[in-house]
């Protein structure tokens, strides 16, 4: 797999601390972006969100069903304001901003992490801070604007605090991202970390293929947090992304 470099793209897989193979040199090396296997585990949602200490939560205030029947309908204003008030599940008691997702609304790339973070959670935005710009320079490196090209949320819209989202999170909150999902009309998505890629698929999930769920093209990678503190997996971060934009050329 791999996506031809002009200068430019070159450049900024260099900022991103991604080597690429250059055969006009004749180097020797394996390309940097050779699309490995490296299965997530294969544990369901339910079994892989670890929940670091114990949490009292409050009932979830509404029914699940009735949640979803009401965001179905919704446009984007409303689905907007919808987050900002719900309670429907234990997250909305320690949360200081809902977060809900930026980009273009009609975006056929949808970009999608687990969860807020503290910094996310303190200013309302999805991808914030040095994973923020992270982030930002991936995407262009496989000529994507953020601005104008994708679509940014999360699989929860509240910061769990210290640990991952609970199944019963990622269920309460998920008629939000079906909304954001219809709304947008995306047919690519592309996950960061492995819980938010187990999240959208709502069960096991994979890097190094291109998975489906309902229209969507689906491909795994690592979230930026995760590269900032481990650039060795950078590469392979790289064969996500020129996997998710061969198949969505
Ligand atoms: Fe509502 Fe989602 Fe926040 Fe839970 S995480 S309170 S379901 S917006």
């Amino acid at each position: 797999m791999s996506l031809t470099l002009d200068p430019r793209q070159r450049a900024m897989l260099a900022e991103i601390g991604v080597r690429v193979w250059l055969p006009e040199t004749g180097d020797a090396e394996a390309p940097a972006y050779a699309v490995e296997e490296d299965t997530f585990s294969d544990a369901p949602v339910a079994a892989a969100a670890p929940v670091a200490r114990p949490v009292e939560r409050p009932p979830v205030q509404a029914p699940v069903a009735s949640v979803r029947g009401e965001v179905a309908g919704l446009d984007w204003p409303t689905l907007e304001s919808a987050v900002a008030s719900c309670q429907a599940c234990g997250l909305c008691q320690s949360r200081k901003n809902t977060v809900f997702g930026v980009g273009h609304t009609q975006a056929r790339w949808m970009i999608v992490g687990e969860a807020p973070g503290e910094n996310e959670d303190l200013q309302g935005e999805p991808f914030v801070g040095a994973a923020g710009q992270l982030l930002d320079n991936m995407l262009k490196a496989i000529e994507l604007k953020p601005e104008s090209d994708v679509y940014v949320t999360n699989v929860v819209k509240c910061r769990p605090p210290e640990r991952h989202p609970s199944a019963e999170e990622v269920i309460a909150c998920r008629p939000f991202l079906d909304r954001e999902l219809a709304l947008t009309g995306a047919t690519m998505a592309i996950t960061f970390g492995q819980f938010a890629a187990r999240g959208l698929m709502m069960g096991p999930a994979s890097r190094g293929k291109v998975m489906r769920y309902n229209q969507l093209s689906v491909v795994a990678t690592y979230h930026p947090d995760d590269l900032l503190r481990k650039p060795e997996d950078k590469a392979k971060a790289w064969g996500d992304l020129c996997l998710a934009k061969a198949s969505h050329a």
